[in-house]
């Protein structure tokens, strides 16, 4: 049976949302008091509310996922054949969406061989923190078990991956977290740390210090996103991702590149890293994975990581002892497929460079016209504008402004968001991440609603 949808039932369905849900990343008395949207129905970047309202989703179903759109039947028809065939089987057995994927995932990731499953980003990072863990505890005599993480950036929200939050406030009040993560400096060249020519050499520098100060074989890994999300939208300077590589293998460390949001051509190539031709140990993916359609994550190693857990007659223990329970699930794997071959089919990387430099291009075009833009930064079909009060001290907007401005571009009938809402020093910039279909009257459509937007914030 499917879902009565009559108008009658959508008041109820607002009802039980502000009575029985509780919302993520929400105040509550705010919300009781708001006019909540409860989403019905989506198509291409269209959305739909319980009151019959259209909005243009200019943040991909508010954070960074649905990059093929919505309304995908190809997908829901893939998942549903699959479901009928076999829903589900897990453990040490295999399905046939899942060791397909595997097989067309690492064609497009060279180097990289090996695909373990799970549901979210937070869950194949861990997945990773683990193997580099267990790593540790094999080939380093129990040394080599730090994992170095990065101000700003964000790996997930269970304690493990807190204990990586480059966003303090994030992890604030859920501690105490476990031994072992260390952060090193963000690289935000707009909100410098270094008054120097070559800002991206200094800042992965500045990881070397660290190492060097911990104790190169104490440290395993470094988890980095390769343009960082949440943390601000930012693009890494020149000579930042060549500098890390080259410190990595000088010190025998495991590059992680945490691709949840990057993936699976939000950057206009399959990878965020493959932008910047680095070579990565480990790369874990969610959100653009499945554009949504169905819950999956993957941790992708190479065949040294792999085979670092070759089977030791002498130790039981030696292989990875993890499961994942809905890593068997195979409508995952299934959407993955499809959504794959919809990327590829129509070509929505080459889609995602065009569109992502004509956004950035008239962001850029707003910063003559506003001063409250402070910079503007994005790579492919991932956007942002920091608003500052003042371009000299560059001192952060207020988070009621910023949120004047989101609000104002929702009342236009677009959905656009603000980094780390209640987080303090981080909630200051605007983001954009479209589909990855979104043409150019979307786009413009898109910074029209910024451009109006920013003209009432100054009256
Ligand atoms: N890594 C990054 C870079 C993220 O942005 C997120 C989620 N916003 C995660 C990991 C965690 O993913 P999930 O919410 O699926 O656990």
């Amino acid at each position: 049976m499917s879902l009565d949808l009559s108008q009658n039932d959508l008041s109820h369905v607002v009802e039980a949302d502000r009575a029985h849900v509780w919302h993520h990343l929400s105040q509550h008395k705010p919300y009781e008091t708001s006019d909540p949207r409860v989403f019905v129905e989506g198509k291409g970047m269209r959305l739909w509310d319980t009151k019959g309202r259209e909005y243009l989703d200019a943040v991909s179903g508010g954070v960074w996922t649905v990059n093929v759109g919505y309304g995908r039947e190809s997908i829901a028809n893939a998942v549903r054949d699959q479901l009928l065939r076999l829903n589900y089987y897990a453990g040490a057995a295999g399905n046939v969406p899942a060791a397909l994927f595997a097989e067309k995932l690492v064609e497009r990731m060279p180097g990289l061989t090996r695909v373990y499953y799970s549901n979210s980003g937070s869950e194949a990072n861990e997945k990773a923190y683990k193997m580099v863990r267990q790593i540790a505890h094999r080939h380093y005599k129990g040394k080599k078990w730090k994992i170095l993480y990065r101000e700003r950036d964000y790996h997930g929200t269970t304690i493990g991956t807190l204990a990586t939050s480059g966003q303090p406030q994030r992890a604030e009040q859920y501690g105490p977290y476990p031994d072992g993560f260390v952060m090193v400096p963000h690289c935000l060249e707009y909100r410098k740390q270094w008054d120097v020519e070559n800002y991206g050499q200094r800042a992965a520098d500045a990881i070397e210090e660290v190492i060097l100060r911990e104790g190169p074989d104490t440290v395993g890994a470094i988890v980095l996103e390769p343009v960082t999300a949440g943390g601000g939208v930012i693009v890494p300077p020149e000579g930042y991702w060549q500098r890390v590589q080259e410190i990595c293998r000088k010190y025998d460390i495991l590059l992680h590149i945490d691709e949840v949001v990057c993936g699976l051509g939000r950057t206009g190539s399959w990878f965020g890293y493959q932008q910047y031709g680095i070579e990565p140990d480990f790369v874990t993916m969610a959100k653009g994975l499945a554009s949504g359609y169905a819950a999956i994550s993957c941790t992708v190693t190479t065949e040294r990581v792999f085979e670092m857990f070759k089977d030791d007659p002498a130790d039981p223990m030696s292989y990875f002892r993890d499961i994942s329970t809905f890593g068997g699930c195979t409508s995952g794997p299934a959407a993955a497929l499809e959504n794959m071959r919809i990327i590829e089919d129509e070509g929505l990387l080459a889609n995602t460079e065009a569109m992502g430099e004509r956004c950035l291009a008239n962001l850029q075009a707003l910063m003559d016209k506003h001063k409250v833009i402070g910079d503007v930064r994005g790579k492919g079909l991932f956007l942002g504008a920091e608003l500052v009060a003042d371009r000299t001290t560059k001192e952060p907007l207020d988070e009621k402004r910023v949120q004047a401005v989101v609000a104002d571009c929702l009342a236009q009938g677009v959905i656009i968001g603000a980094t780390n809402r209640s987080l303090p020093g981080l909630n200051n910039t605007l983001c954009l991440s479209p589909a990855l279909i979104a043409t150019p009257d979307d786009i413009d459509r898109i910074t029209d609603a910024i451009d109006a937007a920013l003209g009432r914030l100054a009256a």
